[in-house]
């Protein structure tokens, strides 16, 4: 049973899409974001450093410990967790709250720990759970995009384990089968018309 469409009328238009590692987050997002240009991206700050071909200000801010430790101080993330035991990621405030006072819809894309935290904080925000067809698919994908070496894709099967689990807790279940309808569905969400 798929949980029942939340009527949006006067709720916020801030989106959450979360899921396990290697769903395809990152791909529906981007996927919406060149074909959905109305809808705000959230640039998540991390620890993390940057894989080849991401760039500063565009896929996350790149920051070191200190700077994270101040933006948390001052209050600065709406939401932030260490994410797969190592990395620190989160959402700057500001800028969502920026969209949503120009009436524009923002989507976060971040970990189940952060939705969780932006539930609490946003009870009006959406929350989407992106799930892979199977679990099987779920471990193609890490491995097919090779970007982690063993240990650490046996650290986020770990996680992923776990997350799946957490589905109940979302308003919204939309299966990542195929990148353009997942994200279809996403806007749907958005539009207040998903079935
Ligand atoms: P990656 O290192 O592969 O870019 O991202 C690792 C994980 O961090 C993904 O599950 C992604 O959704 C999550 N993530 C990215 N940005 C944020 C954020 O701002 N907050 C939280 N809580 N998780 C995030």
């Amino acid at each position: 049973h798929w949980p029942e469409p939340t009527p949006r009328g006067n709720r916020s238009r801030l989106l959450v899409l979360a899921g396990p590692t290697a769903v395809g987050k990152g791909t529906v997002a981007t996927y919406i974001r060149q074909n959905n240009p109305e809808i705000h991206l959230s640039i998540s700050a991390t620890t993390r450093p940057p894989r080849p071909g991401e760039v500063d200000g565009e896929h996350y801010y790149f920051v070191d410990d200190a700077e994270f430790d101040r933006l948390i101080a001052d209050g600065e993330l709406l939401e932030w967790a260490l994410v797969h035991n190592r990395y620190r990621y989160g959402t700057p405030r500001g800028p969502i709250q920026a969209a949503l006072d120009r009436g524009e819809a923002v989507l976060l894309e971040i970990d189940l720990q952060g939705a969780r935290q932006v539930r609490a904080a946003q009870p009006d925000a959406a929350l989407i759970f992106l799930a892979p067809p199977s679990w099987a698919e779920l471990v193609n994908r890490l491995v097919g995009r090779g970007t982690e070496d063993d240990e650490e894709r046996a650290r986020r099967l770990r996680t992923a384990r776990t997350e799946l689990r957490a589905q109940d807790e979302f308003d919204y279940l939309i299966v990542n089968a195929d990148v353009a309808e997942a994200a279809r569905a996403v806007v749907e969400v958005l539009r207040g018309d998903h079935r």
